[in-house]
């Protein structure tokens, strides 16, 4: 099967040719055609399945041969994304200038953390395609920044992520504010029940798809579990690098502050390494990432919230320091190697505080993992389990409490009270400035980081958002 097989119009077909790319992943033969006829859709896929492609191809070629559904006096948002991190909101919109370059599209990356002002000037101008995470679109909802009245496709990646991360009523806020009228995807690594029950309200009729169940990702993978005393980790892990000669791995902790002072003892100790997590800034984040990706940093240390989404090819090795609360985050986590049918390794640094986590992780990946005692750090057979620190992911806020307390989204700041967003799904929302009809430039160009310079007019100071521990 080729692209070709799956309808795609020739303008994509050269755009993807030019990425190399020959078939198409099981994600996109399954979802494309289905978007393609308009369907609603609810796919079940985590990241590495190629399912960015098989969402944007065909929302590409819908706003390409499609008139707009809610067409209003000017141009008007036709298409919107969205993500749990800034990280793959950016990964997403690359991917839609990547495969829209000669098509005659616009897009725009939004998240918070960084400058609200030249998003609200690129917002004046035309934008058929808008990848957001939902705080900061929420902030300009609020601001009147921002018209949502002409969206005509929803996608929401990665949806089981944003439930976790708390961001349930903000995304019902967002929904609010578009046209009952229009094509819904959700794409998610898993279907807990929460995840059934937005599906159900959100999607009309949808197909169903699902590619390969997290097992059969599992199974491709090597896993090993060193059992090892609490302080003797990050020796171990030295040990473990250096032994090993691994030029690159990733290492996953529970906290921010573990993360830290992780990438500060491994910086110390000779090893490049640094930490990327919720609190960091986002050039800080870019860095690294950066960094690591170009092979000029040999250890990027990570928690679950920031490192989800992060697209690496072929990552030889991706380290538990220590084990994730949920079994689920345990096999997102490996699913960072052994990419592409590429060998990868997976190793967990347990000690006795973890015995239960890791009971539950072999209970859901239906396989007992390879335990290797380590010479010279063999565990204390009498040492005590010591309560693990808190849950590291934020709680979605309770019923009638305001959000934006205490949770770590990666979004950064935000005003703490909202402007009510929207009345009841008729696309309310108003721009207080006229957008340019202009309808020149295309998807390969027109990201928000463009456009900086324009002067601020008046906006309210966001208070600052505490962020959690992720
Ligand atoms: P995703 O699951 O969307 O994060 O994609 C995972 C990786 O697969 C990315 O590096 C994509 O560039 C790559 N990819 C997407 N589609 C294909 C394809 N048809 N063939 C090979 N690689 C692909």
């Amino acid at each position: 099967m080729s692209f070709a097989d799956l309808g795609l119009i020739p303008e994509l077909l050269r755009a993807v040719e030019e990425t190399g790319y020959t078939t198409p992943t099981p994600i996109q033969q399954q979802a494309i055609p289905v978007v393609l006829a308009g369907r609603d859709l609810l796919a079940a896929a985590q990241t590495g399945t190629g399912k960015t492609a098989g969402f944007t191809l065909p929302l590409l070629q819908r706003l390409h041969t499609q008139k707009p559904l809610h067409p209003g006096q000017r141009a008007r948002i036709r298409a919107l994304v969205l993500t749990p991190t800034r990280e793959l909101a950016s990964q997403v919109e690359e991917s839609v200038k990547t495969y829209g370059k000669y098509l005659n599209l616009s897009s725009m990356v939004m998240f918070g953390g960084v400058n609200i002002n030249p998003q609200t000037a690129r917002l004046r101008q035309r934008l058929d395609i808008l990848v957001a995470t939902p705080g900061r679109l929420l902030d300009h909802a609020g601001q009147g920044t921002i018209d949502l009245g002409g969206v005509e496709l929803l996608v929401l990646d990665e949806a089981d992520r944003m439930l976790d991360m708390g961001f349930i009523r903000d995304i019902r806020r967002v929904l609010a504010l578009l046209p009952k009228q229009r094509q819904n995807l959700l794409f998610s690594a898993t279907f807990a029940s929460e995840i059934r029950s937005l599906a159900h309200g959100l999607l009309d009729s949808p197909a169903e798809v699902s590619v390969t169940p997290p097992n059969t990702t599992v199974e491709r993978i090597g896993q090993r579990v060193y059992p090892v005393d609490r302080d003797a980790k990050k020796a171990l892990l030295e040990k473990l690098i250096i032994d090993g000669q691994w030029s690159q791995v990733l290492v996953f902790t529970r906290t921010k502050h573990g993360a830290n002072r992780l990438a500060e003892g491994l910086d110390k100790a000779g090893i490049p390494a640094m930490a990327i997590h919720g609190n960091k800034s986002q050039s800080a984040r870019e860095k690294a990432l950066g960094e690591f990706k170009a092979n000029r940093l040999r250890v990027l240390v990570a928690t679950d919230i920031a490192a989800r989404g992060i697209d690496i090819d072929s990552l030889p090795h991706v380290v538990n320091y220590e084990l994730p609360n949920v079994p689920e985050d345990y096999v997102h986590r490996i699913g960072r190697t052994g990419r592409a049918g590429a060998g990868g390794e997976a190793v967990s640094l347990v000690c006795v505080d973890e015995h239960k986590l890791l009971a539950d992780i072999e209970r859901t990946i239906k396989l007992k993992i390879e335990k290797v005692v380590m010479p010279g750090f063999e565990p204390d057979p009498n040492a005590k389990p010591e309560p693990l620190r808190k849950p590291q992911q934020p709680r979605p806020p309770r019923q009638g409490q305001p959000r934006g307390h205490g949770q770590s989204n990666g979004q950064g700041q935000r005003p703490a009270t909202q402007g009510k967003p929207g009345g009841q799904g008729q696309g309310q929302s108003r721009p207080t400035q006229p957008r340019s009809g202009n309808s020149s430039g295309n998807a390969n160009g027109n990201s928000a980081g463009a456009g900086a310079g324009a002067p601020a007019r008046r906006r309210r100071r966001p208070a600052p958002r505490p962020s959690g521990n992720v």
